[in-house]
């Protein structure tokens, strides 16, 4: 009886010391995930850059990213972080009514809208720290979880500074988080302000890229390259604008509803009953310039955005290079480049570049800013929830 009792303590004692190897192994091989997202800068913007070039000669490289519908900075923040389109993930523009409660949504930070998971969140569900900066749609809890570590959005906060605090958290060494994202958004004002085609969107997409080398140049510094991996990824591209479409006179609008959300080139109208529907729907058919109309069950497959409570009753878009006028023209509202077209024109392809312990040196041609989550979940050890549409690229 007591031999067999030592046996049993002695492969026990073995199990425990295996178990406590192996989970010790897969700590070690766990890398720290940095996603850092350079809003609006597109495919080609980086073309004669060199620390975009030297991104490209020291690990992977996807020549286009591909963004989702409506190409815009809510959504495609939203899609990145949940691995989910804005038809899931309920982001469906920058601008949107939520019917139910009457709820506006204009670039709104709280994390609460998302009607997924975050990276964030499953990640410290999972007990792995994670800290954000900026992130749009990422502030406070969502199901009762938020960042250990959270950098609030503020208009006066620069990109040097989003970087700068990125490297300070890994630095911290054992208590750095696994798990980084952080938004950094130059090339987007000025593509806003000047134009793709301009001299300052040409100087913010250098500025940008001397900025991601000088994070991989401090995480090398800090003896933490075969610790870290460096996901950086555009939301979006932009286009030059040819012209503005004015749909607002063509409403016959009277107090809150019908509710006009526009955004760029997409516009939603949300309509009160079905005679105001009726009403609304006999203006707007009366404008030219090849916009479109749908009702939402009618979208193009690329641009579904589902049927919740948040679609619009009528969906505008607007064809390539012209945008809809804002409602309330504001003092900075004049832009000369934009985003918001269906993720199939190239123009709103941006760019992806890894590099870091395990990523391989490779080019490939294109690939969706819905394989971003996949890809960080997997580098995390964490499984791929079914919903999820992308795949991890490597
Ligand atoms: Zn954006």
């Amino acid at each position: 009886m007591a031999r067999t009792r030592t046996i049993v303590l002695l492969i026990l004692s073995v199990l425990l010391i295996l178990s406590a190897q192996g989970e010790g192994k897969a700590e070690k091989n766990v890398p720290i995930v940095v996603i850092v997202t350079v809003d609006g800068t597109r495919w080609d913007a980086i073309k004669g850059l060199d620390s975009f070039a030297r991104m490209e000669e020291t690990g992977f490289r996807a020549k286009k990213m591909r963004s989702v519908f409506p190409s815009q900075t809510c959504p495609a923040h939203a899609s990145i972080a949940t691995g989910v389109r804005p038809a899931v993930n309920g982001i469906l523009s920058n601008q949107f009514l939520e019917k139910d409660t009457g709820t506006r949504f204009s670039h709104e930070k709280e994390a609460k809208w998302l009607k997924a998971p975050p990276l964030w969140v499953i990640a410290e569900k999972a007990g792995i720290r994670t800290a954000v900066s900026e992130w749009p749609v990422s502030e406070g809890e969502w199901d009762g979880v938020k960042p250990s570590y959270y950098r609030a959005f503020d208009w006066d906060n620069t990109d040097r500074q989003a970087a700068e605090w990125t490297l300070a958290l890994l630095k911290m060494k054992e208590a750095a988080p696994g798990l980084i994202m952080t938004w950094l958004r130059a090339c987007d004002k000025a593509g806003h302000d000047h134009g793709p085609g301009s001299a300052q969107y040409k100087e913010a997409a250098a500025r940008t890229g001397k900025l991601l080398i000088k994070l991989a140049d401090g995480i090398r510094e800090a003896g933490l390259e075969k610790k870290v991996v460096l996901l950086m990824s555009s939301d979006h591209g932009m286009k030059d604008i040819v012209g503005e479409i004015d749909i607002v006179p063509s409403v016959p609008k009277k107090g809150f509803y019908p509710y006009i959300a526009i955004s760029g080139p997409t516009a939603m109208i949300y309509t009160k009953d079905v005679r105001q529907h009726a009403a609304v729907l006999k203006k707007l058919k009366k404008i030219r310039n090849g916009v479109s109309l749908y009702p939402p069950s009618k979208l193009p497959e690329e641009c579904s955005l589902g049927n919740s409570d948040r679609v619009g009753d009528i969906l505008l878009s607007a064809p390539p290079g012209y945008i809809f006028s804002p409602f309330k023209r504001g003092a900075h509202d004049r832009n000369y480049g934009y985003h918001g077209w269906p993720p199939s024109d190239d123009d709103m392809c941006g760019v992806f570049f890894a590099a870091g312990p395990g990523v391989p040196v490779r080019t490939i041609e294109e690939a969706s800013i819905l394989d971003i989550a996949p890809t960080a979940l997997k580098l995390l050890g964490l499984d791929i929830p079914t919903r999820c549409e992308g795949k991890p690229l490597f």
